[in-house]
């Protein structure tokens, strides 16, 4: 018989918590909900643009009643349950229906904090919570003609807005002196305040309200200096509180809020605790994205896979009033040994604020332009060292290009028909609405509903900007969120896990953290197999069903199923008879095209996968191996004449091109991998957008890393200068191994330099000499087992049945 679990709360935590216990076991438990509201599930964030009318109630539903049946859910909206008699195991809700579990949730949210002043019961003095206070907003809108908004803080400023877009005459009363104290110093509050004014919105700062005036409704509002303000409506938006109610009623031990460990369980290990009614390590949360991350860990545990921990988050904010940009994330108030980096324009309405402390960012605000704000957020998270940046830092991303979007990076101002992910076609519109109708919250689900940034991932800063602006507020950060939806564990804790338990196989590493999924998906398989191999070579096996498609033909598919072969040409150099044997090749097979390659290579296309071994074999015969166009691996060392030919040329640029190809070719990247050596700075190569860049000087050779020529350019960073030919070849097999060592499957060196900062990798590759020698020695040991030609064997039978046409049935 299955379990019973019962959730108290229909509301934005405790839905997620069921709707990812659902895809991790949907047949443990025999669910059943009691929401207190008359609803199905909706997007709570959403209430403000419901408010100002830029959504409607069909647009913010996340779950409909039809939903929960399909699920085999038991909804009952309606009701509250009044009680939770824990030894019985039994809830009682407000009509004596008792309904008995063996797990319970409880998500009941908070409650908005009401001032304890006369008339604050009067009709028409509402907070700002739900569909009900929206509805009565609406309905006081159509009716009367003046609002007050107490409380200038994040909530209060929406509820302004929206009135003020149905059409009332509205006043802010705030406490302080500044807006949004909580989210904003004083400059960008001041600029939020004229622009808010502008719009048309009258605040009242540092008033105190004395009572809430009017006989059968309100009618005005007074302060206690005595003076009134007419109100036919007024929105309490001065706080919330955890609401803890149910929960102290039952016994269970809380403080400001229902007290729960890293797990979200409460003092009876059979009752758990999700969402604003949670107090956690201290904390309690009130924006959605530390509730999503306590759902996720808590549905791990109901599934009774038991790893998964939740410990603590840091929060962002994002206000949701259209044509406002404001972002603010962490703790900007500065202090003792904390320094500030601040950019003001105030006559063009931008200020911009990073507060750091040894180098990381402890706390941002932005106004006016928070394009970067996702990213300053990242790297908060994730406590990068932005000493080298540190200059840079608040002009943006310096490693984005865009091109391909027209330069254009401000995701607010893309029109709707404006593509975002070139690979799958897809335009912000269709984004915009899988977000809004879908009620997605986080990339992984964006690119599952929508595809944008599953292929190449180079729009993922873009999408990420999408879904900001599109939520408004907080959205999950992909660093911080699981490998796949097979594993509750991040990319860093898998690789962790394999290197401290010696695991060698796809099947020990699943089995030894509790894959979710029997066996995994077209995500984590390849990712877990590039790990196994990195962090193994001479133990694990290198599963070829682990593999994505090209990698397992070991050639390159395009678009109408037909394969292409890029046979390796070391450092770009051939002679007449490689030349001539590519031709006879090219004849006997009957190549459609011929092409070289921006990698200087030749590239057979338009082959049938049953033709490739024989190819294969024809071109090993005549001395070539496979150029691993295909894979994510050692591509190609583009390379210019140099000293041999040119009248520039300081060095040998073409030889140590060869030579570098000679030492890396055949090894495994966590993303394609690009080389190029220029003679002299005049870098005919264009090393300095390569992933490892070589440029020739007088007195040696500049080495260069992580430059990117794709859908967003980033040039090189330069690393050091070396002197001589076997240094170079040294440094650059100390990186690839650091970056094969340490970097995130799909992660280029670009985000991944990004990422772990210039400074780390110089520390790893330039003054760590003995740390240089032993990665290049780790990295030459892998060559030894991996650097071998896949096509040769693939020609002697390796893999055949990959390359055997299947025998057509039938007509
Ligand atoms: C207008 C507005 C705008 C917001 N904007 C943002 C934003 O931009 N970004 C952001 O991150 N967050 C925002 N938030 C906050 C976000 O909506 C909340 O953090 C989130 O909804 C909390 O989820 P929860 O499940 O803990 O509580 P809720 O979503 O409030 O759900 C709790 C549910 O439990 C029900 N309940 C309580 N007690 C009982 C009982 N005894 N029996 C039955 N049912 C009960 C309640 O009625 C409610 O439906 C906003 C909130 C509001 C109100
Ligand atoms: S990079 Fe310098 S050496 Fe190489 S081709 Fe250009 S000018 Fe000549």
């Amino acid at each position: 018989m299955r379990q019973k679990l019962v959730l108290i709360g229909n509301g934005m935590a405790g839905m997620r918590t069921v709707e990812e216990l659902l895809k991790q076991d949907s047949d443990l438990y025999e669910i059943t909900v009691f929401g207190d509201e008359p609803h199905g599930n909706y997007n709570r964030i959403l209430l403000s643009p419901l408010l100002s009318g830029e959504k409607s109630l069909d647009d913010i539903m996340l779950n409909r009643t039809e939903w929960y049946a399909q699920n085999g859910i038991t909804l009952n909206t309606g009701k509250r349950i009044e009680s939770i008699d824990r030894k019985r195991r039994v809830v009682i809700a407000s009509d004596g229906a008792e309904t008995p579990y063996d797990r319970l949730i409880l998500a009941t949210g908070s409650r908005p904090f009401v001032i304890p002043i006369p008339g604050k019961d009067l009709p028409g003095v509402i907070s700002f919570r739900d569909i009900h206070d929206v509805e009565a907003m609406l309905e006081s809108s159509r009716t009367g003609k003046h609002a007050v908004v107490i409380g200038g803080g994040l909530l209060g400023l929406e509820a302004a807005n929206g009135l003020m877009k149905q059409g009332m005459d509205v006043t802010v009363v705030h406490l302080l002196d500044t807006l949004m104290e909580r989210q904003l110093d004083k400059p960008a509050a001041t600029l939020l305040k004229a622009s808010l004014e502008a719009r048309g919105l009258r605040f009242l700062m540092q008033a105190r309200t004395e009572a809430f005036v009017g006989e059968d409704r309100v009618t005005a509002v007074r302060f206690e200096d005595g003076h009134e303000v007419p109100a036919d409506l007024v929105v309490m938006a001065v706080g919330i509180r955890p609401n803890t109610e149910l929960a102290t009623r039952a016994g269970l031990y809380c403080e400001r809020g229902v007290v729960v460990d890293d797990t979200l369980q409460t003092y009876d290990p059979r009752i758990y605790a999700v969402g604003e009614c949670v107090q956690h390590r201290g904390e309690t949360y009130g924006l959605v994205a530390p509730l999503f991350e306590q759902a996720r860990v808590c549905a791990n545990h109901l599934a009774q896979y038991g790893i998964a921990r939740y410990e603590g988050s840091v929060t962002s904010t994002k206000l949701k009033v259209t044509g406002i940009d404001l972002f603010s994330a962490g703790d900007f108030s500065g202090g003792d040994g904390a320094e500030e980096i601040v950019m003001q324009d105030a006559a063009g309405g931008v200020y911009k604020k990073l507060v750091l402390r040894d180098n990381r960012i402890e706390g941002a605000v932005l106004y006016g332009d928070t394009v970067e704000g996702a990213w300053y957020f990242q790297l908060m998270r994730e406590e990068t060292d932005i000493s080298d940046f540190r200059d840079r830092i608040l002009f943006g991303r310096h490693h984005l290009g865009d091109s391909g979007h027209g330069g254009q990076n401000q995701a607010v101002l893309m029109a709707n028909d404006a593509q975002v992910c070139d690979c799958n076609g897809v335009c912000k519109g269709d984004i915009v609405n899988a977000i809004t109708q879908k009620g997605l919250f986080t990339l992984d689900d964006v690119k599952t509903h929508t595809k944008a940034s599953a292929s190449c991932g180079s729009c993922t800063g873009l999408v990420e900007q999408i879904l900001a602006s599109t939520l408004g507020g907080d959205y999950e950060s992909p660093e911080h969120k699981p490998m796949c939806k097979c594993i509750d564990l991040t990319h860093d804790q898998v690789r962790a896990a394999i290197r401290d338990q010696h695991l060698k196989s796809v099947r020990s590493a699943m089995d030894f953290m509790e894959w979710k999924t029997p066996d995994g998906c077209a995500a984590c398989r390849p990712a877990l197999n590039y790990y196994l191999i990195s962090t193994w070579p001479e133990e694990a096996a290198d599963e070829y069903q682990s593999r994505f498609i090209n990698e397992r033909a070991h050639a390159n598919i395009q678009k109408d199923g037909t394969y292409s072969v890029v046979p390796r040409i070391f450092g770009g150099e051939t002679s007449p008879a490689q030349l001539r044997a590519l031709a006879e090749v090219a004849e006997k097979y009957d190549v459609p095209t011929v092409k070289i390659t921006g990698g200087q290579r030749i590239d057979m296309l338009g082959l049938r996968k049953e033709q490739l071994p024989g190819i294969w074999g024809d071109l090993a015969a005549a001395g070539f191996v496979s150029g691993h166009a295909y894979g994510k691996a050692m591509r190609t060392v583009k390379t210019c004449v140099g000293s041999q030919w040119c009248r520039f040329g300081v060095q040998d640029s073409t030889r140590m091109g060869i030579e570098l190809e000679k030492l890396t070719w055949g090894s495994w990247t966590p993303h394609k991998f690009k080389l190029a050596v220029s003679g002299c700075p005049r870098n005919c190569a264009e090393a300095t957008i390569k992933d490892f860049g070589v440029v020739a000087i007088d007195s040696g050779w500049e080495l260069h890393v992580g430059g990117n020529g794709g859908v967003k350019v980033r040039a090189t960073d330069l690393l050091c200068r070396v002197e001589t030919e076997t240094e170079v070849l040294e440094y650059c097999g100390a990186f690839m191994q650091v970056y094969r060592e340490e970097a995130r499957y799909l992660e280029r060196t670009a985000p991944w330099v990004e990422r772990v900062g210039l400074s780390y990798v110089k520390q790893r590759v330039v003054e760590d000499e003995i740390g240089r020698k032993a990665l290049f020695r780790r990295f030459l040991d892998s060559q030894e087992i991996y650097q071998f030609d896949p096509w040769e064997q693939r020609a002697r039978g390796v893999d055949e049945h990959e390359f055997t046409v299947m025998r057509q049935v039938g007509g």
